[in-house]
C-alpha cells in the first residue's frame, strides 16, 4: 500500500485511516509512506515499491565506539502512566496515555535488545587467544576443528538446539581451527569485541532502509536521500 490520500502530497495511516491497533503496525504504516514519499519526490509512482528486504546499510561501529550501554538490563517493562479514570471519563478530550518523564523513557530504552546490532569476525586479525570465549555470557562462542554443522553442533561449548538457525562459522585459522558461534543465544552485548585485543569481533549496526533499495539502482538519487548532495 502507498498510504496516499486522494490528494496526491496527502499521506495518512495507522489509527487515523484504518482505526485502533497496535503502535508497530502504525509505524510501519508511518515506513511505507515515506517510501511512497521518496517516490514521489523523485517524480515517480508511488506504486512502484522497492523490493522487500533487499537493502541493508552498514553502519560501521568500532572499539568503544558503542551506540548503547552493553550492561544487561532485567527491568521488566515500565508501565506507561495513566491519566486518572474519573478525568479520561469525564471528557473524550482528555489524553489517556501520558507518556513516560525522561528518567523512565531511559531506563526503558535501557531495555532494548539491540537486535539491530551483530557481530562481525574478521578472522584475519584474530590471534586464537580466546578471551572472546571467555567473557560470553552465553558460551556462544567456540573454537574448535571444522566439520560438517551437524558435528559441530556436538562440539560447541553450549548446546546449540535450534537447527533452524544456521551457525556462524569463520574460515580456517592459523591453528587449523574455526570460530563457530551460535547466533540463536547471542544477547548482542558486545563484550566479546570490547574484550578482543585486536579487534577481530566488531559490532555493526544494519538499518533496513526498503526506501534505498530502489534507489540504489540510481545512483545520484541514493546520495540524495542519504542527505547528501546528488
Ligand atoms: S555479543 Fe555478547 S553474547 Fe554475543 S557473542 Fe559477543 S559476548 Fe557473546
Ligand atoms: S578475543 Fe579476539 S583475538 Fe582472541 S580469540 Fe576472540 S576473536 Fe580471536
Amino acid at each position: 500500500m502507498t498510504f496516499q490520500s486522494t490528494v496526491p502530497n496527502v499521506f495518512f495511516g495507522g489509527d487515523s485511516a484504518f482505526g485502533p491497533k497496535n503502535i508497530i503496525t502504525a509505524v510501519a504504516h508511518g515506513h511505507e509512506a515515506a517510501v511512497s514519499i521518496a517516490q514521489l519526490l523523485a517524480g515517480e509512482n508511488p506504486r512502484n515499491r522497492p523490493p522487500p528486504t533487499t537493502n541493508l546499510m552498514s553502519q560501521k561501529m568500532g572499539i568503544h565506539e558503542w551506540s548503547y550501554d552493553n550492561d544487561t538490563s532485567l527491568d521488566v517493562r515500565y508501565k506507561v502512566p495513566w491519566a486518572k479514570a474519573e478525568m479520561a471519563l469525564a471528557s473524550i478530550r482528555v489524553e489517556v496515555e501520558l507518556g513516560f518523564d525522561a528518567a523512565t523513557a531511559f531506563k526503558e530504552a535501557q531495555r532494548c535488545l539491540n537486535c539491530d546490532v551483530e557481530t562481525v569476525f574478521n578472522q584475519s586479525t584474530c590471534i586464537e587467544c580466546d578471551a572472546c570465549v571467555d567473557i560470553c555470557p552465553t558460551d556462544c562462542i567456540t573454537f574448535t576443528g571444522n566439520g560438517e554443522e551437524p558435528d559441530l553442533r556436538t562440539r560447541l561449548k553450549a548446546p546449540a538446539l535450534n537447527l533452524a538457525q544456521a551457525l556462524y562459522v569463520s574460515g580456517e585459522l592459523k591453528t587449523g581451527r574455526v570460530m563457530v558461534k551460535d547466533e540463536d543465544v547471542c544477547l548482542h552485548c558486545g563484550l566479546c569485541a570490547e574484550r578482543c585485543p585486536t579487534g577481530a569481533w566488531d559490532m555493526q549496526k544494519y538499518l533496513f532502509n526498503t526506501a534505498m533499495a530502489e534507489s540504489a539502482k540510481r545512483p545520484g538519487r541514493a546520495r540524495a536521500v542519504q542527505g547528501v548532495p546528488a
